[in-house]
């Protein structure tokens, strides 16, 4: 049938709170910590027990010789599909790695504590929460619409947070995450109930290598030093480079303020030897200094042009500056990508916000890079959006946690959403 009983759908998801709640502590509990990629086949396990109790075909996919893969730690992949009858599908797809835990917790990061409203652990909010409100919204869907036209996929793929190389990626290479298997993507990360994400900036990592001479440090006259170099570049990055990034803007929706212009990182500098064993330096004049750089570009940005910005510095300073020498290596790089807001996910999620909150959505892009890129430019399908419960900010931070209310809000968007799109009822 195609219209949507819509009171009845939201109080069937009012209903299983405590199920979604039950859900994500399942879910947190499990520590799926990447690196190394721990509990993956656990965890891909679980979900997939789970959907195919309500009759999803489940499959298991393991990216071999993927990044990172090993018998010890598979990168191991769930795709869960229910199909009844020729028409759309509508995929949910979410990580099921989380980052390391770091300092700072007041809270066990996989207890799963409810507190409150509140449930807290490492990958809470990023993005286990979403991955649970997806399958509620998909679980209260069903039982009211067991023969819905077209598919339901909902995925739990590795790797996000390294890159995606074992998980979508590797996914989407195979046809399984891409175009023409799969319609329209939405992947819940933790962007806000009420915001749609269109895509993200794009990213270059590299490595600036400055080159010395070595020598005795009690004559350092007699070597060359290559932190001094660095420092020139340092130089260089805070007088040109800053000002010059900071200039330009994009018209990309992007949240929060401070990312609507390009940015850059320095992630680190090491140069010259280490202490000794006895914590004593080594008398030595340096003779390499290695700096990484995490350039975030906008959409209005060619990578040829990002990466001929910083180049034409290093050039410059080899023209005034004495014995200086310079090595740069890429380390990653990823383009840019952005969803039409005309396009059909979009409108559908859109609506179903103004449903079910009252307003209208907020169209936003990611400061960073998620696996949107790999459906886009592997699986040729550019229908894909994140939205999901959570807060942004909260993501990779010590007691993260996810708002219940937040879980079933957007979980009622989803589901409102899925129908629409199983109908055709969103272009
Ligand atoms: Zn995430």
């Amino acid at each position: 049938m195609n219209t949507l009983d819509l009171d009845g759908l939201n109080n069937r998801i009012d209903a299983k709170r405590d199920e979604l709640i039950a859900l994500t502590q399942d879910l947190i509990r499990i520590p799926t910590l990447n690196p190394p990629g721990e509990f993956y086949d656990d965890c891909a396990h679980f979900l997939g027990e789970r959907l195919a109790a309500r009759q999803f075909e489940v499959e298991y996919i393991r990216a071999q010789g993927a990044p990172g893969d090993s018998d010890r730690y598979p990168r191991m992949n769930v795709v869960a599909r229910r199909e009844s009858s020729p028409g759309p599908c509508v995929h949910f797809n979410s990580h099921i790695d989380v980052v390391a835990v770091g300092q700072g917790w007041q809270q066990d990061p996989f207890a799963a504590a409810l507190v409150g409203d509140r449930i807290y652990g490492r990958g809470a909010c990023d993005m286990k929460g979403g991955l649970a409100a997806s399958i509620i919204a998909v679980e209260a869907y069903l039982e009211m619409h067991p023969d819905h036209p077209g598919a339901i996929e909902i995925s739990g793929t590795a790797d996000e947070e390294s890159g995606g190389y074992g998980g979508v990626a590797y996914l989407a290479e195979r046809g399984i995450m891409a175009k023409p298997r799969l319609d329209h993507v939405i992947i819940p990360e933790p962007l806000n109930k009420d915001r749609v994400c269109l895509g993200h900036r794009g990213v270059w990592w590299a490595e600036i290598e400055t080159k010395g001479h070595i020598a005795h440090g009690s004559m350092p006259f007699d070597g060359d030093c290559a932190v001094r170099h660095m420092a020139a570049v340092l130089d260089r990055f805070e007088r040109e480079l800053f000002p010059h990034l900071a200039s330009k803007h994009t018209n990309m929706p992007v949240v929060p303020d401070g990312a609507k212009q390009s940015t850059l990182n320095i992630n680190s500098i090491h140069g010259g030897v280490g202490e000794d064993f006895e914590g004593l330096p080594a008398p030595l004049v340096p003779d390499s200094c290695r700096m990484i750089i995490d350039r975030r570009f906008l959409i209005e940005e060619d990578l040829s042009v990002v990466k001929r910005e910083v180049i034409d510095l290093l050039d410059g300073i080899k023209g005034e500056r004495e014995k200086f020498d310079y090595a740069i290596r890429d380390l990653f790089e990823v383009i840019p990508t952005m969803t039409d807001e005309g396009a059909p996910v979009v409108n559908a999620v859109s609506h179903a916000i103004q449903a079910v909150l009252n307003k209208p959505a907020t169209m936003v892009v990611s400061p960073g890079t998620y696996d949107q890129k790999h459906i886009d430019r592997i699986g040729k399908l550019s229908d894909c959006i994140a939205y999901g419960p959570g807060i942004l900010t909260l993501a990779h931070q010590p007691d993260e946690y996810v708002e219940v209310q937040d879980m079933i809000d957007s979980a009622k968007v989803m589901a409102i959403a899925l129908h629409n799109l199983l109908h055709g009822n969103a272009a």
